[in-house]
């Protein structure tokens, strides 16, 4: 059992909350034992979106690139809507950070000269991005992983969900905790609260993102009042791979980085008649251009080409790619096309914090997809995610959390947990029609309207970890589109063909 009351408690154990968790680990205060800290996984330490990125994470290394290179291709993927001042920073401080990730641990794959082995991808104009094979996401998860359950002191729980939070007069967070394993609650009091929830993707039907994306995290600190901002700022993958069940297993954009090609169902490639840089223009642009393709022709789908790769560029680079497919739809890429659709990936906006991870509400911080920093702006370029992630656990410790906290005596608070028994398929549904990449303001409305019925009618049941969940799903999706009908211009991912203006991107 821990201590019921720890200095900090960090909830999630993706990069944001691991690297969060290990910087802390290594300050002087920590190593004097002034501090104590506690990580919350609510599913297994490696259920995490981390786990399953592929492409790479995003930093200047090669001498033909610079850090102005990086600011400026973030800034045009997210539509200038970002907060230049914190892309300079994150930029600035990526190579360092990735320096941490080596020391920790993960192997970025290597070139014949022995340089790190950069790849390109879309809305990058150098090769910046470092990987591990086309499993980089599983490398750093493991990497992050072992180093934090070596560590002395440490309070790791798996199977532990945090289902609800109250600030008490003295600036103290009670969390209401779930021992999925012991099916028994607890509580814990914390001076600093640590959200590192990640994403939302179980608000779709059909996501790249793993069961536990259900937007706790969101749900929690807008109950707490902190501010939430862009939450319709969600990134579409355009190439999900097509097949059964809610979570898409994705065909990275490393595979048209190399040089696959998108063709319609008449065979025909067809970005060059969307963007002149095709196939790695930024996401916003491939998926809507696949999606006004397949509306052309009635079409569920469109068509990744790698068969003009070399099968040593497949073996060596896309393992895991080449062996999902086949193992889900048996097709052997290096000869035969690969069927994809745009699928929810990637949540941009989020609980807004500062340039060192806190939000307006003292002492609560949130870590990676959970947030909203002000790197992505209107979209998020890609591989910059890992690195936001990494960069505000760095910038959260240096010069917030490692303090030594006020010593305050808590005021007793009173839980009362709600679960309710909602349809999420309903959810998901209402969420894809009208809140997806082409959106209209009566089809918002609609789907907010019905998404409120739901909850006046929703019937209160026993708690039970799905049914909260779904609760909580309820709960965010009307944020987000209450959050949609707020936006009045068209900009990166965001697309309401109701409104007049033209879209930027
Ligand atoms: C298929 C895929 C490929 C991707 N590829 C890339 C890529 O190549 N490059 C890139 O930069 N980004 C990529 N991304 C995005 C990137 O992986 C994520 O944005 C990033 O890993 C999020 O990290 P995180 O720490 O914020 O959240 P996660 O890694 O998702 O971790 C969330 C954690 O929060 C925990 N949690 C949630 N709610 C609760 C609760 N109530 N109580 C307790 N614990 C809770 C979960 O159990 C989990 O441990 C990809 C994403 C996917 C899905």
């Amino acid at each position: 059992m821990i201590h019921p009351h720890q200095d900090i408690v960090i909830v999630g154990s993706g990069i944001g909350g691991l690297s969060t968790f290990l910087y802390l680990t290594e300050s002087d205060a920590f190593k004097a034992g002034e501090i104590s800290i506690c990580l919350l996984a609510k599913s297994t330490l490696s259920t995490t979106n981390t786990d399953w990125a592929q492409g790479g994470i995003a930093a200047v290394h090669a001498i033909e690139d610079d850090f102005e290179k990086h600011v400026e291709d973030t800034m045009v993927a997210g539509a200038h809507v970002n907060d230049r001042q914190v892309v300079r920073k994150v930029v600035e401080a990526a190579p360092a950070l990735l320096n941490d990730l080596i020391r920790w641990g993960t192997c970025f794959d290597k070139n014949e000269a022995n340089d790190y082995d950069l790849a390109r991808e879309g809305g990058h104009s150098e090769a910046r991005i470092w990987h591990a094979e086309d499993q980089t996401g599983h490398a750093i998860q493991a990497a992050l992983m072992q180093n934090a359950t070596a560590s002395d002191n440490s309070n790791i729980l798996e199977n532990t969900l945090l289902v609800d939070v109250i600030k008490d007069l003295n600036g103290l967070f009670h969390l209401q905790v779930y021992d999925e394993s012991h099916k028994c609650f607890f509580e814990i009091t914390t001076s600093k609260l640590v959200l590192a929830t990640g994403g939302v993707g179980m608000l779709y039907a059909k996501t790249t993102n793993q069961h536990v994306a259900t937007g706790d995290g969101i749900f929690m600190a807008q109950k707490l009042g902190a501010s939430i901002e862009n939450l319709s700022y969600v990134q579409f993958h355009p190439t999900g791979l097509v097949h059964e069940g809610n979570i898409c297993f994705l065909v990275s954009e490393a595979l048209r980085g190399a040089g696959a090609v998108l063709r319609n169902q008449q065979g025909e490639a067809f970005m060059h008649h969307y963007d002149e840089r095709l196939e790695l223009a930024p996401r916003d642009i491939v998926s809507r251009a696949i999606i006004t393709e397949m509306n052309k022709n009635g079409e569920t789908c469109v068509w990744l080409d790698a068969t003009h790769l070399s099968s040593e560029v497949i073996d060596q680079h896309f393992p895991a790619i080449k062996s999902q497919c086949k193992a889900l739809l048996n097709i052997d890429i290096a000869k035969e096309l690969i069927p994809v659709v745009p699928v929810q990936h990637y949540s941009c906006g989020g609980i807004k914090v500062d340039a060192f991870g806190e939000t307006n509400v003292s002492g609560l911080f949130a870590i990676g997809e959970v947030a909203s920093t002000g790197l992505h702006g209107a979209n998020r370029l890609a591989s910059n995610s890992l690195l936001e992630a990494i960069a505000f656990a760095k910038f959260a410790t240096e010069k917030r959390l490692d303090k030594n906290p006020e010593v305050q005596s808590p005021v007793p608070v009173h839980f009362n947990l709600e679960c309710f028994d909602i349809n999420r398929n309903q959810v998901q549904n209402l969420l894809s029609q009208h809140a997806g990449i082409i959106k209209t303001t009566k089809g918002l409305k609609d789907a907010l309207a019905a998404l409120q019925t739901i909850k006046s009618n929703a019937v209160s049941v026993a708690f039970n970890p799905f049914n909260f969940a779904s609760g909580i799903l309820l709960e965010v999706g009307i944020l987000l589109i209450e959050d949609a009908l707020r936006q009045d211009q068209n900009r990166g991912v965001f697309y309401n063909e109701d409104l007049v203006n033209d879209l930027v991107s």
